[in-house]
């Protein structure tokens, strides 16, 4: 066996109405005055009450940010700080998907390093550990909740980057299904696929080791199992528990193994057109599968399993490709759209999108194919057209 290394930095907090205990948490880290960085759709949906209710009634004085956008540039992770540093938040609460959350960790490392967001994009940059940060997902895609990362996209350049460093792994997930039964069905699927994506991705990655092998695997089966139901009726509350489990494992699976090639060839879709993060992945994996399968026989054949299909004849290139169609017709089944020109993606930028891609490092080294940029562009020209 490879020798390899892993870290759980994160304590977890799962379960329905286990957001009650955000004061206690708030205490438990020394924060006094939490910034909350809350998603506006919580206040829509009338869920930002179960945040904000528990602080007040044990009288922790919090500032609350609303302004968030989806798929957040760096400038929101700067704005937010502004405002903590102004009202002396000693610690963050981000509430929210995925978008929420990375302003959230941005902030909590900004307030005691100097700078600028943008200063920090890369790896490892953040030189000093920020104030402590509890994470609250309220979708189940990104596992956010316990990366290491923070996404952004850079207004300037178009390009999208994340802030990668230990620091940023946050101290306490909350993790509490009830808060996820408002999430409206289209994101439910998008989200739903990303962390399908991730837990998938991690499988199959290079930098995969036993313990992230047995989170992605979990992820895989607990999505796979309970994404159309938490789809088509949103308060099934199993359906959402498994779905927010899923999206941890997915998470836990990405942090120690990374992803691959669809997030590399995602990335220029929401930096360039803003297309959600996990809608770009979903309407891509079908063809990433299908062009990595050789890279791992095996490991696609065990994914057919965990997606409890049947592996039990035929060969092993059989089963593994069982895998790619279970995978495009879950897509299907949640709405995803088949092609790229349904998201209206201009065909002659192509090109430029798979010179983008091919500078997503990490995961293009931790694909289980070595891909060129011909391939990327036969890839992208692929899922421009469409199956049919
Ligand atoms: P998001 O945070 O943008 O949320 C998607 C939509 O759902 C938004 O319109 C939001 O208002 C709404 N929403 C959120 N919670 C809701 C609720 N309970 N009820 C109703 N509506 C709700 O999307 P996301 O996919 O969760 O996050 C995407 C961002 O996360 C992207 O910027 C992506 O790059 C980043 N990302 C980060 C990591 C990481 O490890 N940090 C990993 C993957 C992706």
């Amino acid at each position: 066996m490879a020798s390899f290394s892993f870290k759980l930095a994160t304590s977890i907090r799962f379960g329905v109405g286990v957001i009650d205990e955000l004061p206690d948490a708030v205490k438990k880290l020394k924060g006094t005055k939490p910034l909350l960085v809350a998603d506006p759709s919580l206040r829509k949906a009338g869920l930002l009450n179960k945040l904000e209710e528990p602080l007040k009634k044990t009288g922790i004085l919090y500032v609350l940010f609303e302004e968030v956008d989806p798929e957040p540039g760096l400038k929101l992770a700067d704005r937010a700080t502004e405002i903590a540093r102004k009202n002396g938040c000693d610690c963050v609460i981000g509430a929210g998907g995925g978008s929420a959350m990375d302003i959230a960790k941005a902030t909590a490392v900004l307030l005691t390093n100097k700078g600028k967001a943008v200063d920090y994009v890369g790896l490892n940059k953040v030189e000093k550990p920020g104030v402590p940060k509890i994470m609250v997902p309220t979708t189940a895609g990104t596992g956010s909740e316990v990366t290491f990362t923070a996404v952004f996209i850079n207004e300037k350049t178009k390009s999208k980057g994340g802030i990668n460093a230990d620091f940023l792994y946050p101290e306490l997930a909350i993790l509490d299904p009830a808060l996820t039964t408002s999430v409206p069905p289209l994101v439910t699927a998008y989200t739903g696929i990303d962390a399908f994506t991730h837990a998938l991705e991690a499988f199959v990655s290079r930098a995969a080791q036993p313990f992230s092998d047995l989170w992605a695997l979990e992820g895989i089966r607990l999505i796979s199992g309970s994404l159309r139901r938490a789809y088509c009726q949103g308060d099934d509350l199993e359906a959402r528990s498994d779905m927010l489990f899923g999206s941890l494992y997915g998470g836990l699976a990405l942090a120690t193994a990374g992803v691959g090639l669809v997030h590399a060839m995602a990335y220029p879709l929401g930096g360039l057109y803003r297309i959600p993060h996990g809608l770009a992945n979903a309407v891509l994996l079908p063809y990433v599968m299908v062009y990595n399968l050789v890279g791992d026989l095996p490991k696609f054949a065990t994914i057919t399993e965990a997606m409890g299909e049947d592996v039990s004849h035929g060969s092993l290139r059989e089963a593994a490709e069982i895998a790619c169609e279970a995978a495009r017709l879950l897509c299907a089944d949640v709405g995803i759209p088949e092609s790229l020109k349904d998201l209206n993606i201009p065909k002659k930028d192509i090109p430029k999108m798979a010179k983008i891609a091919m500078t997503v490092a990490r995961p293009i080294a931790n694909n289980p194919r070595t891909v060129t940029v011909d391939e990327v562009i036969a890839l992208y020209e692929m899922a421009y057209e469409g199956l049919d």
